[in-house]
């Protein structure tokens, strides 16, 4: 399942790619340009305008309809009724995630996340590097609870 995020939705985005959902989200993207890649990637556009709903031809789309990202990640995962998560992808840019040889990221971490981490992921498209620690986990241990027991990651005790 693939998604593109309208311009209003930067926050929905960084979620979804952190529980693991390929999407792609630009800042300054035109409704055409939108479409084009949610047509040709077969993406579902994700979004809070309603003119879209007049659009012929469209595709998938799902129509949000809170404010807030935290409910909004509640309302796709409750529309296409998932109930588990992929891994993580860079929130940064929708890369994924693969992982890092710890000696590898040595100049790349503050010093103290170096000595107090032992495993490490590293972004394959913008080389950024995450580690337990990071928001990328307590983030995933939030949002879990929310769609329930399932909702645990696929291959994890
Ligand atoms: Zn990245």
């Amino acid at each position: 399942m693939k998604f593109i995020a309208d311009a209003m939705l930067g926050r929905l985005a960084r979620w979804l790619r952190l529980l693991g959902f390929d999407t792609l989200y630009y800042r300054d993207i035109s409704d055409g340009d939108l479409l084009k890649h949610a047509v040709r990637e077969e993406r579902i556009l994700l979004t809070r305008d309603t003119h879209f709903l007049n659009i012929k031809n469209l595709g998938k789309l799902l129509m949000l309809h809170s404010d807030c990202p935290l409910e909004q990640v509640r309302e796709v995962l409750a529309a296409f009724d998932i109930k588990a998560f992929c891994p993580a992808r860079c929130p940064g840019c929708n890369g994924a995630l693969s992982p890092a040889d710890k000696k590898e990221v040595r100049d790349l971490v503050p010093e103290h996340i170096f000595f107090a981490h032992s495993s490490f992921q590293s972004c394959r498209s913008c080389g950024k590097v995450f580690w337990e620690g990071t928001h990328l986990k307590r983030f995933r241990e939030r949002i879990g609870p929310l769609i329930g027991e399932g909702g645990r990651e696929a291959g994890k005790k």
